[in-house]
């Protein structure tokens, strides 16, 4: 549990504050100095997310993390740190990323949503494991950016894009096997439960904005009755009910 904390503590220096604009040109190609810090990244994941499976690992060597990022912050891709990407919200730090979804233990077979696409990275992981993903962005902006970069890398025949305010899923391509949500929720929306197959796994964090919350892992039962455990603490975005990108840029 100690690495827990030591990540929530990371994650707590992280106030969610970008600095630089949105509309900076995303960096094509990679360097072999990228390539080898990736390389170091997944190492260091192997060794400090306990029990991750080589396939999960495998996501994170395919994904080139820093084109999910503006080009000045490219150069702290791997390294387990979080950046702006606009309008005040943030690509989430590879171990949270690399934690949650280990928790999820995603089949090949799994149909998947996650809440919150942001960046895209966490979503194009997701899409590695899983070539049924689904993922939902509130803020208008952010989804169309990260899908095509996306669409740049090949991804999008296995992930599939909705513009909309999660908190109501994606009812449309449901039942999930799994669902992530990677902004802070007040409470666990109504939807998303139903949304989730009997057997279904979800990741939620749920807390006050900007403070730390914890992260539920709730499963559901045949029944239809829901258990829920914290699995961790963390700091996330809030989850926001309305697009934001008129009044907020950075
Ligand atoms: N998974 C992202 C993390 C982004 S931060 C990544 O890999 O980069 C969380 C994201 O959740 C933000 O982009 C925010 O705009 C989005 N979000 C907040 N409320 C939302 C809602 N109701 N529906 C969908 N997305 C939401």
């Amino acid at each position: 549990m100690s690495r827990v904390v030591i990540a929530a503590a990371l994650l707590l220096l992280a106030a969610p504050i970008a600095s630089a604009q949105y509309d900076e040109p995303f960096q094509a190609g990679e360097t072999p100095e990228q390539v080898q810090q990736r390389k170091d990244m997944v190492k260091w994941l192997g060794e400090s997310v306990k029990g991750i499976s080589a396939r999960t690992l495998s996501a994170f060597e395919a994904v080139p993390r820093h084109k999910f990022m503006k080009t000045k912050d490219q150069k702290i891709a791997y390294e387990n740190k979080w950046a702006g990407i606009g309008y005040g919200q943030t690509i989430t730090n590879p171990w949270m990323v690399a934690y949650m979804t280990h928790l999820l233990d995603i089949k090949e077979t799994d149909k998947v949503l996650e809440i919150g696409t942001g960046s895209g990275y966490q979503s194009s992981i997701l899409g590695q494991l899983s070539p049924n993903t689904h993922t939902v962005e509130v803020i208008r902006p952010l989804g169309e950016r990260s899908k095509a970069i996306q669409d740049q890398l090949g991804y999008n025949t296995r992930i599939n894009h909705k513009i909309g305010d999660g908190y109501f899923g994606w009812e449309e391509k449901g039942p999930f096997d799994k669902i992530m949500v990677t902004c802070a929720a007040d409470h666990i929306p109504v939807p998303l439960i139903q949304q989730l197959k009997p057997g279904g796994l979800m990741l939620i964090p749920v807390g006050p904005h900007f403070q730390k919350g914890n992260i539920y892992l709730v499963t559901k039962q045949e029944d239809g009755s829901i258990k829920r455990k914290v699995v961790a603490t963390g700091t996330f975005v809030p989850l926001r009910r309305t697009d934001i990108s008129e009044k907020k840029k950075d």
